[in-house]
């Protein structure tokens, strides 16, 4: 187990001394600890230790693993002022921003994956149509992989990187977590937080480390879950397809929301400014980009305006001090910077923003940009910032037409008062989860898939397939009443031959047998 050690504050940037990694909090650019960079052997120790102990962890059962997992809820709940403030003090984000999306959400998945694992893994009895196998008994079962390994992002250290080990455990698997170098502090106090709360040693483990640490991960286990950008999901989907195990990929999105012109603007806008800047627009089902139904347009941006001018932003000292926060990845802020000036020079106008904020810490203001188009780099690309480009259309075929035109396919949201006509452009939206009315908040529904089409992921996670994903499927037949030969085995015969020749004349000839 990695272990946290303190340094002295800005003893450097982020590559430190060979084979340590400098956790800085981008709010203050303090460096707040220092990690491992761990190396294939260190995983390589690791995953024999996860695959000896997996074997009892699996035999505890759904309900003796479901008690650990409910003690965990209790200690995330008991805890919640430390798992925050060690969230915050990494990544910069906000109290807020760490108690809504992260301990709530912890908390929730901790209970609904006690209660759901049994049911969602339960055996099922199947009955084949096949005449020739009556009275076999036939069960379709769930087993668990054995060693699972998750690798995950900055922007989320808990319920991004942590919150897919819960279904993997729940499952009866063994885990590694490869946080991000970036924010690898949360997953050190979750492995903590499981110690404490029974889960047996070994079960679950943290391999600190760069890229590098994620590569040696996959070369490891029996199944990859991850989560990131789609540059660094296509490797992982080529090193895993290298050792031919399942992977599930968690990828990055440019979310449309589209506001028709009978919306009730005031809620469109209230939604626009939360689901754009909340976690300094660095969650993937962030709103990064808005289309608007030109008869609204400007009462809706007029709103968005004043309401964007009015955010307070800054380091987060406790419960509301400030709305937004610092951009955790300091790299960040020069991607942002980027597509605001490739806009500007295309064309956009800044109307609220649009540069870094001076003084410590990594801030960028909250930015709203119109007279934007697709020629641009923030209509196109993920930006993963705190900016809201708002684009004007003719009616809502543009903007459903606009909406589809990307890579990308993660969220989506519909804003109008006819929830009917607002789920019929849902519906034409190629997105794997689309809001009406609403955004993002599908993520909360444990029992909806979450997952991106086209270039933003492969499977999903929460509902069944979640947690299915880590298991691999075994076909279970017992032939419970059998004679001593059955009619096909040898030696062949002209006879029987004939005769079952016959008898698949019987079951299938009409062409209407299933
Ligand atoms: P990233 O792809 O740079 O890194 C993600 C993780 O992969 C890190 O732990 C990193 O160390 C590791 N890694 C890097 N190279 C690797 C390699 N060759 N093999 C294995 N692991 C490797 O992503 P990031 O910048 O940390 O996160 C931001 C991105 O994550 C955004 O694109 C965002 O949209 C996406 N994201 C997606 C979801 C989702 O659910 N779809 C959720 C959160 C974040």
């Amino acid at each position: 187990m990695a272990t946290v050690e303190k340094s002295e504050k800005g003893s450097g940037g982020k590559k430190g001394a060979a084979g340590e990694i400098p956790v800085e909090n981008p709010a203050t650019g303090e460096i707040i600890a220092t990690v491992p960079n761990m190396g294939a052997d260190e995983v390589r120790a690791m995953a024999e230790r996860g695959r000896a102990v997996q074997p009892a962890w699996e035999a505890l059962g759904f309900e003796g693993r479901g008690r650990v997992l409910l003690r965990a809820q209790k200690w995330l709940i008991d805890h919640r002022e430390r798992v925050i403030q060690t969230i915050v003090s990494e990544t910069g984000k906000t109290y807020e921003d760490a108690q809504l999306a992260e301990i709530s959400y912890g908390a929730s998945a901790f209970g609904f994956w006690a209660k759901n694992a049994p049911k969602y893994l339960a055996d099922v009895k199947v009955k084949s149509s096949n005449r020739i196998l009556t009275g076999k008994k036939m069960i379709l079962r769930h087993r668990p992989v054995g060693l699972v390994g998750v690798i995950g992002p900055w922007n989320y250290p808990l319920t991004n990187s942590f919150g897919d080990c819960i279904p993997a455990l729940a499952a009866g698997n063994s885990v590694i977590l490869k946080p991000s170098e970036i924010t690898p502090l949360t997953s050190l106090l979750m492995a903590e937080m499981l110690e404490e709360c029974g889960l047996p040693s070994g079960v679950f483990q943290v391999a600190t480390g760069l890229g590098d640490t994620g590569r040696a991960l996959i070369d490891e286990v029996d199944m990859i879950m991850f989560t990131g950008s789609t540059a660094t999901g296509r490797k992982v989907a080529v090193a895993a397809a290298e050792r031919l195990i399942p992977c599930s990929l968690e990828l990055g999105g440019k979310d449309p929301m589209i506001i028709l012109r009978d919306a009730d603007l005031e809620r469109a806008a209230n939604a626009a400014v939360f689901f754009s800047m909340q976690n300094s627009g660095q969650t993937c089902i962030s709103t990064e980009r808005v289309y608007v139904e030109a008869p609204v347009f400007d009462e809706f941006v007029e709103k968005v305006t004043s309401k964007v001018a009015d955010l307070r932003q800054g380091h987060s000292t406790g419960p509301g001090t400030v709305e937004v926060g610092a951009m955790t990845f300091p790299p960040q802020l020069e991607k942002v910077e980027s597509h605001v000036a490739d806009a500007v020079s295309k064309g956009a106008k800044v109307l609220v923003g649009g540069k870094r904020r001076e003084g410590a810490g990594d801030f960028f203001e909250p930015t709203v940009m119109v007279d934007v188009d697709h020629s641009m780099e923030a209509m196109t690309e993920e930006t993963f910032g705190p900016t809201l480009p708002i684009m004007k259309v003719e009616d809502a075929e543009e903007a459903i037409r606009l909406a589809n035109d990307s890579p990308y396919g993660l969220g989506a949201s519909v804003f109008s008062k006819d929830v009917e006509r607002g789920e019929a452009v849902a519906r034409r939206i190629e997105a794997g989860a689309v809001c009406v009315n609403d955004a993002m908040l599908n993520y909360a529904a444990l029992e909806l898939p979450m997952g991106g089409a086209k270039t933003s992921g492969l499977g999903s996670r929460h509902g069944a397939g979640g947690i299915r994903k880590y298991t691999e499927q075994q076909a279970i037949m017992v032939s419970r009443f059998h004679p001593k030969r059955d009619m096909h085995m040898y030696p062949y015969s002209e006879k029987v031959t004939q005769r079952l020749g016959k008898l698949f004349a019987v079951l299938y000839g009409r062409g209407d047998r299933g």
